[in-house]
Order: structure tokens, then C-alpha cells, then sequence
């Protein structure tokens, strides 16, 4: 299908980790694509639509959205160092611009975050049974359970627990498999750094928010929610010396953030939000603070990732 059976909007894709998530150490569920398929991807994108900057995209906002063709939009989620090491040297490459978001506190105090906490620890264990004193109660048998379905079965637990006992739960389920986690070590290697996201700004990229530690908005009170995302604000424009306008909200459902945390962002001074459950923004019915993107993963083939990008454009249904 080429561009011209497209109707006029934007799709912004949104990506996670870039690597081979065979042998990781950590949560296979966060990669979005290896290097090779992120660059035939950005190929194909600069080949059907015109890719956008940050500031392309905030011009055309102050004009209502009125997209005169078909446009896209390359974003990134959480800060991981692979953004830096293997998706900008790509991005570069092409001369493409893409937005990272980042949870300041992840660059600011480096440490694993809670999903790949827990599968590093169902990866390392040489227990042959698992057995948490939650409620009610997990027993898992990692002789006749798969570690991908253990670590499955574990993050829902620990997303149905209660958000006041987290560390009690990660100190829990280290204790129970064995497994003892440098949090800070860890989250070093694994998240970007400032003088990464100085880098990449200088180079024509943008940075925007994703909070401050990356809780869910609509969980948080309206002074807890200020915080977050006023604090990540003001450290990433102290840090980087360049304005910060955009940001993503954490894991981003429809249920994820609320009308308060849109008007929240416009006050603290954002000028676009984007938000995480598929779908193509339109001329003229783009809500600023909800910014559709869809997700790629790393399971698709690239006919599968060409076909997603092409349905969302074409009929703006994600699948
Ligand atoms: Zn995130």
C-alpha cells in the first residue's frame, strides 16, 4: 500500500528496549525490536511517511493539528542505555529526530525497576520450587514451569499487591529464591545517564518526561501527581539546558492518567502529552494531552510491524 492510500495524520510509534532479548538478564516483555528490525522500520518510515521532530510536531499543534499529510513520530520509553548505544548511532544515521522519555529518578538515583527486578531474580534462582507468603499464597514448581512463565505469573502478582508493600514483596521473593540484587549496580548499567541525554540533545534529539519514578498518574493524589511531574520537569530542563515540553505517562492506558493529570501538565508548562493504547491522531481530533501512539514488538515480523503501521494509518484501529 503506498503512502497515498493513507488518510492524513500522525502515528507515533513508541519503543521500548532495542537489543536481542534472548539471554538478557532482565524483562524480556520490555524489548521492542533488535537493531536490524528498528532499522528497517525507521527505513520504511522515512520511505512512507514524513517523519517528524518534537518541534514539528509542537508547530503544528499551535495550529490545531491540521495534518496535511501523513506524518510519524519515533518516541522512546523508561531511559534504558540501549536508547543511547543502539537505537540513536540508527537514528543518527538516517537523520531522524526521535523524543526519549525518561523517569528522571531513574537517571538522577539509577536503580532496577520492580519488572526487571523480579525477573532477574526468577532468572538467577537455582531453587527448584518458588513458594511467596502472599494472599493468597504463590508455589511455583520452576522444575516443570517455564522461567518465562514463572516471571509472567510473578509480575501479576506483584501488580495486584498492594503499592504501600513493594520492597517488602522484592525483599520477599529474593529471600525465597536465594538471589541477592545490587539495585543500584544494576539499574547503572542499565539506564542512560545525564551526559547520554546531553548527548543526544546537542545531536538534534528530543528529551521529555515520563515522571519522576514512574508511577501510575491516576493512582496518585492531584499534590502527588504535581510533584511527579513537575519535579521531573525542572531537573530535566536544570540538567540539560533545553526546554521540555512533552510528556508520556507511565504505562499510559486510558485508565492510567486523568482528566486532572492533562490540565496538571498544561499548567506546570507541557504542551503535549502522549498516552499509550494505540490508534492514529487525526487533523482537528488530536487532544493535545493524549497524544495516540502504538506499540512495536519485538515478536512481530517485520511484515507484521509494516502491517500494524499501515492499518493504524489507514483505518485508526490498532491490533
Ligand atoms: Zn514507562
Amino acid at each position: 500500500m503506498e503512502s497515498t492510500a493513507f488518510r492524513s495524520g500522525l502515528l507515533a510509534l513508541n519503543y521500548h528496549r532495542i537489543g536481542e532479548s534472548a539471554n538478557n538478564l532482565f524483562d524480556d516483555g520490555v524489548f521492542s525490536a533488535r537493531p536490524e528490525d528498528f532499522e528497517a522500520q525507521v527505513t520504511y518510515l522515512r520511505r512512507h511517511f514524513r517523519l517528524l521532530n518534537l518541534r514539528e510536531l509542537l508547530e503544528i499543534s499551535h495550529n490545531g493539528f491540521q495534518f496535511s499529510e501523513c506524518c510519524a513520530l519515533i518516541t522512546f520509553d523508561d531511559g534504558y542505555s540501549d536508547n543511547f548505544e543502539l537505537a540513536y548511532p540508527i537514528l543518527r544515521k538516517h537523520g531522524i529526530s526521535a523524543v526519549f522519555f525518561v523517569p528522571t529518578d531513574y537517571i538522577e538515583n539509577p536503580h532496577l525497576p520492580w519488572w526487571d527486578h523480579i525477573a532477574y531474580v526468577l532468572k538467577k534462582t537455582q531453587r527448584p520450587t518458588l513458594s511467596l507468603k502472599t494472599n493468597p499464597p504463590v508455589v511455583i514448581n520452576l522444575t516443570k514451569t517455564s522461567r518465562q512463565n514463572a516471571i509472567f505469573q510473578i509480575l501479576r502478582v506483584f501488580k495486584s499487591a498492594s503499592k504501600a508493600n513493594e520492597e517488602g514483596f522484592l525483599s520477599q521473593l529474593e529471600e525465597a529464591a536465594e538471589v541477592q540484587v545490587d539495585r543500584a549496580a544494576l539499574g547503572r548499567e542499565l539506564f542512560m545517564s545525564w551526559s547520554n541525554l546531553d548527548q543526544m540533545v546537542e545531536t538534534g534529539m528530543s528529551v521529555g518526561s515520563h515522571t519522576h519514578t514512574h508511577q501510575i498518574m491516576a493512582q496518585l493524589t492531584e499534590v502527588d501527581q504535581r510533584r511527579e511531574l513537575g519535579l521531573s520537569r525542572e531537573l530535566l530542563e536544570g540538567r540539560l539546558k533545553t526546554s521540555v515540553l512533552s510528556i508520556s505517562y507511565p504505562v499510559g492506558g486510558p485508565d492510567k492518567f486523568t482528566a486532572t493529570t492533562k490540565r496538571l501538565c498544561g499548567d506546570l508548562g507541557y504542551k503535549v502529552g502522549f498516552s499509550f493504547y494505540g490508534g492514529i491522531n487525526r487533523t482537528g481530533q488530536t487532544d493535545p494531552f493524549d497524544i495516540k501512539r502504538i506499540g512495536i514488538d519485538i515478536t512481530d515480523s517485520p511484515f507484521l510491524s509494516r502491517t500494524r503501521m499501515v492499518f493504524t494509518t489507514a483505518f485508526g484501529k490498532t491490533f
